[in-house]
């Protein structure tokens, strides 16, 4: 089955191409700028280690126009990978925000559109887009099934103790305020691929997944279910991120608000985009940018990643305590991956309890390894995370079950 994954921003989409049968990918890109001048598409097609990149900067009013560009690159005679969209047997759109309704993917069809638009308030900047994307490859593809992959399911195991926050209770009941927690579909591969490297089936392993990229959060996860994560309502809480804020007493937001004269909007944008690293070294979200400085001696660089690092711990101390243990450590995305320094800082001292990097294997970046010395009771891993492969994973999965007549 060739499966094409969209993941629609609200001026940006990416896409791949998949071949199901031996998971090969075949074609990635992204459309910039969409509703704006200059939008372009960026097309790369892959054959073995070969990556042949093709770039057309043309009008792309809407989502439409973007995915109707998208398609025309994927069958293009010279730069695309099928011969005709006949090609290509379902999509696969990853989807922010399911709310309550769906704690896995799902076939997409007006109920299901229905669901999402009603979930706008929760997701105001994201369920929009996922919504054009899947409306326009409905128009452009008709007949084509979508799959609804969404950033909530993974998390929706979450029991209320950990979901309920202690506020009046009626505001969950009619706002629909609790934590829904996001990145589900990175925790959840990473998960998986935790049970394979290991050797161990999902329901017998208690796993931490710390997904650290700009956007961080970290899971608990027991048995192949999430027990608990670190992000609530919104993207906004839980680690300290890039530029997000993660947790702080919410009384500061008043505070600021009054001394600063902004507006409710105006200080959720600060917490959002002028916090987190950036907030507190001045510098950059970026952990190159604050490594290379902290080098030179800046303290606030140095600073903004040692309350990077503290909140991480802070983390994978509770879980293990709800746990009740751990068998593994997982990090991923952008520095998870890559941060050599960061992850030893984070994991340093804890022999206490059971976890011990091993320093040269930890000398590693951007694939999968088992960085744990010997002796650790709790194993540490890096799995580059692979959203799109899991969204393309789960659209056979209902694909498939849609044959067989289960929606
Ligand atoms: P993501 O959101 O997963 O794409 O992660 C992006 C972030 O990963 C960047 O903002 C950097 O802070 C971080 N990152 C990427 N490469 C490196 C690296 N080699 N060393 C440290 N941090 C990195």
């Amino acid at each position: 089955m060739r499966v094409l994954v969209i993941n629609c921003g609200s001026s940006s989409l990416k896409y791949q191409v998949l071949e199901m049968e031996g998971e090969q990918l075949l074609a990635k890109g992204l459309v910039e700028r969409i509703g704006m001048e200059g939008s372009v598409i960026t097309h790369r097609k892959l054959t073995g280690e070969e990556e042949e990149k093709w770039v057309n900067e043309t009008p792309m009013p809407t989502h439409k126009e973007a995915i109707q560009q998208v398609l025309n690159a994927i069958v293009d005679p010279e730069h695309g990978v099928v011969k005709s969209l006949a090609g290509i047997d379902a999509i696969g759109h990853r989807v922010v925000h399911a709310g309550e309704a769906y704690s896995h993917s799902v076939v997409v069809d007006e109920t299901v559109l229905k669901t999402l638009e009603d979930c706008i308030e929760l997701a105001p900047l994201h369920n929009p887009p996922n919504i054009m994307g899947i409306r326009a490859c409905q128009e452009l593809m008709p007949g084509k099934p979508n799959v609804a992959v969404f950033d909530t399911a993974y998390h929706q195991t979450m029991r209320p103790q950990a979901y309920i926050y202690a506020l009046p209770y009626e505001y969950y009941e009619k706002y629909r305020v609790r934590r829904y927690g996001f990145h589900g579909t990175s925790h959840k591969y990473v998960a998986h691929r935790a049970a394979e490297i290991l050797g161990i089936p999902d329901k017998d392993l208690k796993l931490i997944t710390c997904h650290l990229g700009n956007g961080a959060s970290i899971t608990a996860i027991r048995g192949g279910e999430v027990v608990d994560t670190s992000m609530g309502f919104t993207p906004l809480e839980g680690l300290v991120m890039g530029t997000r804020s993660g947790d702080i007493d919410p009384s500061i937001m008043t505070y600021i608000a009054q001394r600063e004269h902004l507006s409710n909007d105006e200080v959720i944008e600060v917490l959002n985009k002028k916090s987190g690293v950036l907030g507190i070294s001045g510098i950059s979200s970026d952990f190159r940018d604050l490594e290379a400085a902290a080098i030179d001696g800046n303290e606030r660089a140095q600073l903004a990643m040692k309350v990077f690092a503290h909140k991480v711990r802070f983390f994978i101390g509770a879980y293990i305590a709800e746990l009740n243990g751990v068998d593994a450590i997982v990090f991923t995305a952008g520095v998870g991956e890559n941060d050599m320094g960061m992850r030893d800082i984070i994991l340093d001292n804890l022999d206490n309890l059971g976890i011990h990097l091993d320093l040269i294997k930890n000398r590693v970046r951007g694939k999968e390894a088992i960085i744990s010395a010997s002796d650790s009771k709790v194993k540490i891993l890096l799995i580059p995370t692979n959203e799109e492969l899991m969204i393309a994973r789960d659209t056979v999965w209902r694909v498939n079950l849609l044959k067989q007549g289960i929606k």
